[in-house]
């Protein structure tokens, strides 16, 4: 009997024996490892309720307690990488590196959540009339709910969580389906971190468990990451039911080569940024746009790189790229790089077809397309894939009006020895996180994620000054004390200082 990948509400698994199920696969092999539970709408206002109720002390909770109950989790969670890295790796696919990586990028927002006391802190202003002072804190909202993503299981709703938690919220996750098992590991973390039982909660499933928590009145804010269509609905269906939400969405990075680039840099930039992690990452470079004369000797350097890829299980040392999610995923690029064969342009690598020792696992190999056109569905598709298409463009004036046209807006990066190039090119396109030499520009806990346009639906970014703006509210307090404030009387015209 497979494994059963259950719930985790008000500190312990739980799930309804007699509940929905889906298979979860290991994409290395194609064999089921286990199964998780759906949660019905029932099982997640349940979870809702529990969330709820802890929100009452854990709202409460002083600043220091916070923080500790913080540092202890960032401990836990740093001595249980290699854990949490072998369950990314054996339901996403991704190479035990990357998963390594990733979990050492969610730490990093755990310690930033750590200095929450900071973070938290007011203004004040002194005598902003006689005898009047103005403050200003912020509090939490209540029950936060996050929708992630499969291809980062656990860094994404470490953008999350531990920023809502440490602001004094409670919080309900609904991780992806198709790897759920590293938020259970997680759960249990924050558990022994001190941290009370129901501030904390996971609920797995799908449609039926997002729609009750974008429809119940007991969840203050929502925030999503997943594909664009995803992000739209629920920002739409979250919205309407007054609650405040952040849905980043998915994307389409542009990499631009100018003629003064240094080709071989550029080349192993572009190559590990598209076909890491399979090219499952919304920050992947899935479009190389090059500039002027060079465009041949740098489909040939990258096509070079593309060969030279050793693509294997994630478990084995010398994988550096491994499957894709699920079947589907596979079959779904392997159509998308045959049409854009069919739609005109050259498959320079192609990764169709692919099997790694005998076995059924979900394979795509590194594939690079060159003449790709915007017209295209292998541009216009997020391929989420290992994919990369080659645009040729004269200018980099060019490069971002091409940018800009695309629906869009997450990452981009340019490669250039030119400063004024660079400067043109950042403060052209209209994107919201920009890579100078840098492949994927991916900020660092302390500033903001997020993309433009169909990438990104709400006001704020995630984690960062943006990521506390948007799990508190503000107050402003004007005071006066009036036993120090002989002979002051009532005023019927509209406050003014004096
Ligand atoms: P997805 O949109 O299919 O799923 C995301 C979440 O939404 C999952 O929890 C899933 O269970 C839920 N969901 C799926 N279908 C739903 C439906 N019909 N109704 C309600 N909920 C539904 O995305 P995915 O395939 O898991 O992840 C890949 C996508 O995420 C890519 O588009 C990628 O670009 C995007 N992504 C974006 C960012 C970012 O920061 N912008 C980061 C990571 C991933």
């Amino acid at each position: 009997m497979a494994t059963m990948i259950e719930h985790w509400v008000g500190g312990k698994r739980v799930a309804d024996p007699g509940g929905r199920r889906a298979p979860v696969f290991n994409p290395a092999t194609g064999q089921q490892r286990a199964e998780v539970a759906l949660a019905s709408a029932a099982e997640v206002d349940e979870a809702v309720r529990v969330a709820g109720a802890a929100f009452e002390d854990w709202s409460q909770s002083s600043l220091s307690r916070r923080a500790k109950i913080l540092f202890a989790f960032r401990e836990l969670v740093n001595s249980h990488v290699e854990q949490l890295a072998e369950l990314i790796t054996d339901e996403h696919g991704k190479v035990l590196a990357d998963a390594r990586g990733e979990v050492q990028r969610g730490l990093e927002v755990i310690e930033f959540a750590c200095g929450i006391p900071h973070l938290l802190k007011g203004e004040y202003s002194d005598q902003v009339s006689a005898g009047i002072d103005t403050f200003s804190f912020r509090e939490p909202l209540g029950v936060v709910a996050g929708i992630t993503p499969f291809n980062f299981p656990v860094m994404v709703p470490m953008w999350m969580h531990p920023v809502a938690i440490a602001c004094g919220n409670t919080f309900v996750l609904k991780p992806s389906e198709r790897d759920p098992s590293a938020s259970l590991l997680v759960a249990e973390l924050w558990q022994r971190a001190g941290l009370p039982d129901g501030v904390f909660n996971v609920v797995h499933g799908d449609r039926e468990a997002v729609d009750a928590l974008l429809d119940s009145p007991d969840v203050a804010a929502v925030s999503f990451v997943g594909s664009t269509p995803i992000a739209r609905y629920i920002h739409q269906r979250a919205s309407a039911t007054g609650k405040r939400v952040q849905a980043l969405g998915g994307a389409k990075n542009h990499a631009v080569v100018l003629p003064d680039a240094d080709l071989d840099f550029a080349a192993d930039h572009l190559v590990a940024a598209a076909f890491g992690s399979a090219g499952e990452r919304c920050m992947a470079i899935s479009a190389t746009v090059a500039v002027g004369p060079a465009a041949d000797r740098l489909v040939e350097v990258v096509s070079d790189k593309a060969r030279a890829v050793k693509v294997g299980p994630g478990r084995d040392s010398d994988s550096e790229m491994g499957p894709v999610i699920t079947q589907a995923a596979k079959d779904r690029i392997e159509a998308l790089i045959g049409g854009g064969a069919d739609q005109g342009a050259r498959l320079s690598v192609d990764g169709r077809g692919l099997r790694v020792d005998g076995s059924d696992g979900f394979f795509v190999g590194p594939t690079v397309i060159d003449g790709v056109t915007p017209e295209m569905d292998v541009y216009r598709e997020e391929i989420f894939g290992p994919v990369l298409s080659v645009l040729r463009v004269e200018t980099v004036e060019e490069a971002i009006e091409l940018i800009n046209a695309n629906p869009y807006g997450n990452g981009t990066a340019i490669f250039t020895s030119s400063g004024d190039a660079a400067r043109r090119f950042q403060r052209g396109v209209r994107v919201g996180m920009i890579g100078i030499n840098v492949p994927i520009p991916v900020p660092m806990a302390y500033y903001s994620f997020g993309g433009w346009k169909d990438s990104l639906f709400g006001d704020k970014h995630v984690h960062g000054a943006e990521g506390v703006s948007f799990y508190t509210r503000g107050k402003v307090v004007t005071s006066r004390w009036p036993e120090h404030q002989a002979g002051s009387a009532a005023s019927y015209s509209f406050p003014t200082t004096s």
